[in-house]
């Protein structure tokens, strides 16, 4: 249960400070933190970069400081290789905000500071709960003795695969060769060399300096926060409490811990039109189909995916975000920005799927993967879609694209079995495309087995969310953590 805290020091509350990497993946879970140790008596300031920043008007009961970086330092989307456009555009962010986050720090710390000598009641800042991939910020904070929680918005299963990333390459576990794709990673089952995030020669230097940015920044920390369940990963939460030396903290899934008024951090603006549509569809009739916010396919694929839907038979539900397909224009949330055009789809699609189908450019997911009528989740594996789909009882048709998605993916379809993978580092076919609907959705032994896993892990993850559960457990740590300055 909760301990309800409100204040360790008298009248003032202590604040904690929050610094998101902008990304929408990224931004949810940050955000639902924040809401959560909001309604636990915590003042809360977010900082935030210019581009994709948070909407204010959201949330009145926080302040929030922007950084401004410069203009070299654009979010990626839209590109012909998403993840090496990722990966160097956070450590882009990391250069392009360490000095003016330093000085904004130093300027909130000393007005709080002035404040209090004036015996003026102010809340006193507690620490800083970064992102996992801001290491150079979490370095700022500490040098001017601001003390640093983590939060990794990943599953505690590629922290451990991280962890491990150095010792994988020095065996030649990666890069990856072509031939081994399929092996099985011995030290780290159940994943296979190509559930591993770096598989060419070229990206290999850039993607273990990345990795190996999280791992030191969860290691120099004062403890990191995972948005996972122990129902989920008991192993890897206690292979990684063993492993690190800080303390780990299982406060997931936090868009279900959070208030839910906290949870509105969206960039883009989400299409409640198609719930009233769902309202109107058969029970687990609807194939819901998104790939985040990052991942893209080229238009050949696009058209793949099209026709695999179309053919699939089943009612449908599709996000296509802009610049989800390579070469299109980036839904940036910058103001200045142009309209952003749709991919088109292809001739014919409109008139074959007539009645059976919305195409929207963004939904309110967790609300669309809640509705009885979707039956199944077509997704990237994003640790994020991927939880939301356990919590509903969604069972999952993967088609993982970079980074941790495949490791992801890999859980959902051989520990979990509550889906499986679509197509892994090949094109898309229609003809998979519908194989895959039909052994997903379809009346049988392999959609019947998913759908009955499906519904038991979110009744064991129910029990995490429980009173006495592990994630509440662990909120309560937390806290206590937070208000004793144990950090
Ligand atoms: N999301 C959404 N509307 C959509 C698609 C996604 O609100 O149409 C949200 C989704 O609920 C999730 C986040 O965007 O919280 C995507 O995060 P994830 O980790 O799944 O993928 P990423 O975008 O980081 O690749």
């Amino acid at each position: 249960g909760s301990i309800g805290g409100h204040t360790a020091t008298g009248d003032r509350r202590r604040r904690v400070l929050f610094f998101p990497l902008p990304y929408q993946g990224h931004i949810n879970p940050m955000f639902q933190l924040a809401g959560l140790l909001h309604s636990r008596g915590f003042a809360v300031t977010v900082f935030h970069t210019d581009f994709n920043a948070p909407d204010k008007s959201r949330h009145p009961a926080y302040d929030f400081v922007p950084v401004p970086v410069v203009s070299d330092c654009l979010p990626p989307e839209g590109s012909s290789d998403a993840f090496q456009v990722t990966v160097q555009h956070i450590l882009a962010v990391n250069r392009a905000c360490e000095a003016p986050f330093r000085e904004r720090l130093a300027a909130l710390l000393s007005s709080s500071e002035s404040e209090q000598q004036a015996q003026q009641e102010d809340d006193d800042v507690a620490c800083l709960v970064a992102d996992a991939h801001l290491l150079t910020l979490l370095d700022v904070a500490r040098g001017l003795g601001v003390p640093t929680l983590v939060l990794r918005t990943g599953s505690a299963a590629g922290l451990r695969m991280f962890a491990a990333f150095p010792v994988l390459s020095d065996k030649g576990y990666q890069p990856a060769q072509e031939s081994q794709l399929e092996a099985p990673v011995r030290e780290l089952p159940p994943y296979r060399v190509r559930d591993l995030p770096s598989t060419t020669v070229a990206y290999h230097g850039v993607i273990s300096e990345v990795i190996s940015r999280i791992v030191t920044a969860v290691t120099t920390s004062s403890g990191v926060i995972l948005n996972t369940m122990d129902a989920l990963e008991s192993g890897e939460l206690a292979s990684l409490r063993r492993d690190l030396g800080v303390p780990v903290f299982d406060i997931g899934p936090l868009h279900k811990l959070s208030p839910a008024a906290s949870s509105t951090s969206s960039l883009l603006l989400q299409d409640r039109g198609c719930l009233e549509w769902l309202d109107a569809q058969a029970p687990a009739s609807v194939l819901y189909v998104s790939f985040g916010s990052l991942a893209s396919m080229s238009a050949a694929e696009l058209v793949e995916t099209a026709w695999g839907i179309a053919n699939s038979g089943h009612p449908f539900l599709w996000v296509l975000r802009p610049g989800l397909v390579r070469g299109t224009p980036p839904s940036s949330s910058s103001s200045e920005a142009p309209a952003p055009v749709l991919p088109a789809l292809p001739d014919g699609f409109d008139a074959a799927t007539r009645g059976r189908g919305v195409v929207v450019r963004w939904a309110p997911q967790e609300e669309v993967l809640e509705h009885p009528a979707v039956g199944a989740f077509w997704t990237h594996c994003g640790w994020n879609s991927t939880l939301e789909s356990v919590c509903a009882g969604v069972p999952i048709m993967a088609r993982p694209c970079f980074g941790d998605q495949m490791g992801n993916a890999r859980y959902v379809e051989d520990v979990w079995r509550t889906g499986l993978t679509l197509v892994d580092g090949e094109e898309i076919v229609r003809g998979k495309v519908e194989a895959a609907v039909a052994a997903v959705m379809g009346p049988g032994e392999s959609g019947d087995g998913l759908r009955r896993r499906a519904r038991e892990l979110k009744s064991s993850a129910a029990e995490c969310m429980a009173e006495d559960g592990s994630s509440w457990t662990s909120v309560d740590k937390l806290e206590l953590m937070i208000l004793n300055s144990a950090l």
